[in-house]
């Protein structure tokens, strides 16, 4: 019997049918609610009036009778209260910091803490003398303002809330508090309910322990916990909090409480609940490679329930919940559910924060930040004039967003386009843009300047908002939904910023936007009692479900382990009773085991370490399941899966978010890309890592984000060291040395130095060599060459001649593809000739092992998925490399003839792996009778099938379902998945 039913019995038992109206029953959550009235209504055949049966939240604002605050009022209100203390308070810098501020005020009263103590704890006379340090504090630093703002804050929080309380309005802290300093009042002189049950709570904060001890007290309450021996008993941290409860006279009186007496003596005392203990349990854990997979994996088990196994045969799935412990996956998890699923309810809400719609707008600030300087015709000083530039022109107009609209009204935006893109257009400015796209209206709205008019922005994007709804009415109902939020946020704010005299800054209204944007969630509804429930954690408080899936199971996440975002430093959290992340480990412990007590089946879905990242970690609370509750339970054993990336495609079948469709124009451009810019291995494999991002930068062009460094980046180290070994080699040949003895390479040595900084000064001017990060990639580099010229000296000594053909060189082929031709490319870094074998030579400056080299399988097995598995990508650029070799027309390369029976190798020499020297792909033969004229016929064909696929109308680009491809993308914050 669930949590609610068993309750819903315990209080109508105890009352009469004509009382019952009389009494309160409060629950942790609106959902909750729904469900505790079904319970209660099926106990009887005869119509009666039910209790009022109410989410504590909604219970508190009754009681304190005043009314939530919302966000945007709340954050302009600590603004305003800030002003009057300290009338220099920066717009922009309030933004960064006052939702943290908004989070501390709201937790100190909810935690009924001392505000003046809590504030002067941490300033900064206190603070010295506590950390016992002897220094003072230079006016103006950092320290320095950190704690002059804490000297502020009590002013502003008596401040903030004395407005706020004039107006009935509050936050939610705020309220718990005013109820639980007005308790006797609000209970005993206002006639109210007879009697007060609270259901299913766990970790109370001190205003709601007030209030309920109180009532309790009073004789006005009682307390109906929720939880099982398995984790009352031992310490355990799911029942820290109900442990301390339960001693408590007055939380733990009333008969329903008498269950949990002695529960140590279990099971000699049998009246504890205990179904973790006793009941048989069917927990299965399943790694998979990556977060997007998770909901993939769920649809698949839902489908497998929904038809059923024998075991489940004919199962109608009323009892089974979806839990995302990363409520970021709530879009994925509702792109996956199978068809059979149409009746579910969602009570969450999906973050804007994570939209395409956030990501346009942030790129429609950052477009409109454009300004390009040029020098006086004095020649003194800089002017800055509002241009936009072609980078962020062709960023915001291939916006996925805005995408849709583009195919009814394409000609505009190629006109504009190919213009500024043929005539070599930088910049341009508001009249030139408006001109070339034909005054078309979503070109006019965008390129509209705001300059600091925030007034003329919110026009703008109110236009923005008319054009693109009725792209998605009707099609695609959660870009709807985007769009109805982002105008009541807009109307919301205009009102605001409409009753404040003075205007604010472009920059201040983008920082308030985009938290208002960041902040909102678009609430779904759905049938409340549909078969299917999906949920976050937190919404699971009070339910019981036979069947459940909860994703995202690691560690990071489920629990979140140590994350204080707060200005109250952790010291200062323990001294006045506010939660820190301890706290917040044992709650998320005590929903979870809570969720496990009366679950049949439960399916954990987990991420598995790819490589060192903690995140991947599976979460503790499986270790605890299968050491801890299996050790106890032999009915409760955690059985353990896997899902393996494999080569299949049916695995990364995912519905991803975001596609682009390939029209007639889409396929032109692709053809045109490969055959003047040409097909390289990096963008093949680059394809199958991700076709979006092939999209974003071989066809749309959207640039990469510059950033203006100055330390070396990954790429760069690179082409520092190929750029010296690639001197030496040109310089040699020019001589007329192609054969290096040990007195050169020895020489080579000495100049490690010179050489290196020589490059250094050439291609990165402006950074320093000596200090910092490139003072110890300098070393690295010194490193390398040094030991890469030892390597080749102990090839001399092994009787090796190794004679350099040709030094660092682009080739191209030409291939035919339909009517027209393709050219494919690649930079092979060395062509020597060892013995008789001739080495097509690529540095690696990174780590690679011979078994990336090595295909493992034979050929039957992986010559079909040859150009898909994202194993093979060092594969393939080796194959593409010796296919330009073969494939130059004179058969010269080098000045070699090569003849048909010449043995061309393709290998790596890697920096980080000296110790393998050259590691040579051996086993790629498309037939075991293989001559270069079929392995040019067989790359032909491979080729051929790889621009079929990029030219197919019937597959989108897409975004990757692997997000690992996504932490270093550039396009990340297009796609909507930048952390
Ligand atoms: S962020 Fe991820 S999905 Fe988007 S383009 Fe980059 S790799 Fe593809």
């Amino acid at each position: 019997m669930s949590f609610l039913s068993e309750t819903a019995r315990y209080i109508f038992e105890r009352h009469s049918l004509e009382t019952i109206a009389r009494v309160c029953v409060v629950v942790p959550s609106r959902r909750a609610v729904y469900f505790f009235k079904q319970e209660l209504a099926s106990l009887s055949d005869r119509p009666f009036l039910a209790p009022e049966v109410v989410a504590m939240d909604d219970f508190i604002l009754q009681r304190a009778e005043v009314e939530e605050i919302d966000p945007v009022s709340l954050l302009f209100e600590l603004y305003d209260t800030f002003k009057t203390i300290d009338p220099h308070l920066d717009f922009d810098r309030f933004t960064s910091w006052a939702p943290v501020v908004l989070r501390d005020f709201d937790q100190i009263d909810l935690y009924d803490s001392n505000a003046k103590a809590v504030f002067s704890w941490v300033e900064a006379e206190k603070a010295i003398e506590r950390w016992k340090i002897d220094t003072t504090i230079a006016e103006d630093s950092f320290a320095d303002k950190y704690f002059r703002l804490f000297e502020n804050l009590l002013g502003v929080y008596d401040q903030l809330k004395a407005r706020l309380l004039e107006k009935k309005l509050a936050y939610r802290g705020m309220a718990y508090r005013k109820v639980a300093e007005e308790v006797e009042t609000i209970f005993l002189d206002k006639p109210g309910h007879a009697f007060h049950y609270f259901l299913g709570f766990n970790a109370l904060s001190q205003s709601e322990e007030r209030i309920l001890r109180k009532l309790v007290s009073l004789n006005k309450a009682e307390m109906l916990w929720d939880a099982d021996v398995f984790y009352l008993r031992n310490q355990h941290e799911a029942g820290r909090f109900v442990r301390k409860y339960l001693t408590d006279a007055e939380l733990s009186r009333g008969d329903w409480n008498k269950r949990f007496r002695n529960y140590r003596e279990f099971p000699q005392v049998q009246t504890v609940p205990s179904d973790l203990l006793t009941q048989p349990k069917n927990f299965i854990s399943i790694g998979v490679p990556n977060a997007t997979m998770q909901p993939k994996v769920a649809a698949h088990l839902m489908a497998q329930w929904e038809h059923g196994t024998e075991k489940t045969k004919g199962y109608q799935p009323p009892h089974t919940a979806l839990v995302l412990g990363d409520e970021n996956l709530l879009m994925p998890v509702l792109s996956s559910i199978p068809d059979s699923y149409d009746d579910f309810n969602v009570t969450m809400g999906v973050s804007l924060r994570n939209s395409l719609l956030y990501s346009l707008v942030e790129s429609w600030f950052e477009l409109q930040r454009n300004v390009v300087e040029f020098r006086r015709k004095e020649g003194q000083g800089m002017v800055a004039i509002p241009k936009f530039s072609y980078k962020h022109i062709t960023k915001i107009l291939h916006h996925p967003f805005i995408q849709k609209y583009w195919m009814e009204n394409e000609g505009s935006f190629r006109t504009l386009l190919r213009t500024l893109r043929d005539e070599n257009r930088t910049f341009a400015d508001e009249k030139e843009i408006k001109e070339l796209g034909g005054n078309e209206p979503l070109i006019n709205t965008l390129f509209t300047r705001w300059d600091n008019d925030s007034g003329r922005a919110t026009r703008q994007m109110y236009r923005l908002i008319d054009l693109l709804r009725p792209l998605y009415v009707d099609k695609d109902a959660i870009e709807t939904e985007y769009l109805y939020e982002f105008y009541t946020i807009l109307k919301r704010l205009e009102r605001v910023l409409a009753e404040r005299r003075q205007p604010v800054s472009i920059k201040s209204y983008r920082r308030f936007l985009l938290e208002l944007l960041r902040q909102t969630k678009i609430p779904f509804s759905g049938e409340p009692a549909a078969p299917l429930q999906i949920m976050g954690m937190l919404e699971t408080r009070c339910l019981d479900f036979e069947r459940v899936i909860i994703l995202s199971v690691n560690e990071g996440t489920l629990p979140t382990g140590k994350k204080q975002n707060s200005l109250i430093p952790f010291d200062a959290a323990c001294e006045f009773g506010l939660p820190t992340y301890m706290d917040a480990d044992a709650v998320m412990s005590y929903h979870f085991f809570r969720l496990l007590q009366r679950a049949k089946e439960v399916i954990f879905l987990h991420t598995v370490p790819a490589g060192d990242g903690a995140k991947a970690e599976p979460s503790r609370f499986l270790l605890q399941l299968e050491y801890e509750l299996g050790e106890q339970n032999k009915q409760a054993k955690l059985q353990k899966k896997r899902v393996e990336f494999g080569s299949e495609r049916s695995l990364e079948e995912e519905l991803p978010v975001l596609r682009i469709t390939k029209n007639e124009q889409i396929q032109r451009e692709i053809l045109q890309s490969l055959a003047n810019r040409g097909l390289y291995a990096t963008h093949l494999n680059m394809y199958y890592q991700c076709s979006l991002k092939y999209y974003f930068k071989r066809i749309a062009g959207v640039a990469e984000e510059e950033e203006l460094s100055t330390t070396l980046e990954a790429n760069d180290f690179g082409t520092w060291v190929h750029e010296v070994l690639e001197r030496i080699d040109r310089e040699m040949i020019e001589r007329n040395v192609r054969v290096y003895e040990r007195a050169d390479y020895e020489r080579f040595t000495q100049q490690i130095p010179s050489r290196l900084e020589a490059v250094f000064q050439e291609k990165f001017p402006g950074q320093v060599m000596n200090e910092g990060q490139n003072l110890l990639l300098y070393n690295l580099a010194k490193r390398n060459l040094r030991n890469y010229f030892q390597l080749r000296m102990d090839e001399l000594d092994a009787g090796y001649r190794v004679e350099v053909l040709a030094p660092e060189q682009k080739l191209v082929a030409t291939l035919a593809y339909g009517e027209g031709t393709v050219q494919v490319a690649g930079k092979i870094d060395r062509l020597e000739r060892v013995n008789d074998v001739i080495r097509i030579v690529d540095y690696k400056t990174g780590k690679v092992d011979a078994k990336n080299l090595d295909l493992k399988v034979n050929q039957d097995e992986w010559q079909p998925m040859f150009l898909t598995n994202q194993n093979w990508d060092v594969m393939r650029q080796l194959w593409l490399y010796k296919y330009l070799v073969l494939k130059q027309n004179d058969k010269r390369v080098g000045g070699v003839e090569l003849s048909a029976t010449q043995i061309v190798q393709p290998g790596m020499i890697s920096f980080r792996n000296l110790a393998a020297g050259f590691m040579a792909q051996e086993n790629l033969r498309f037939r075991p009778d293989e001559t270069p004229e079929t392995f040019l016929e067989d790359s032909e064909a491979m080729l051929t099938q790889f621009i079929d696929e990029l030219l197919d109308a019937s597959r989108a680009f897409e975004q990757t379902v692997d997000r690992s491809h996504c932490e270093y993308c550039d396009y990340a914050r297009i796609c909507g998945r930048a952390n």
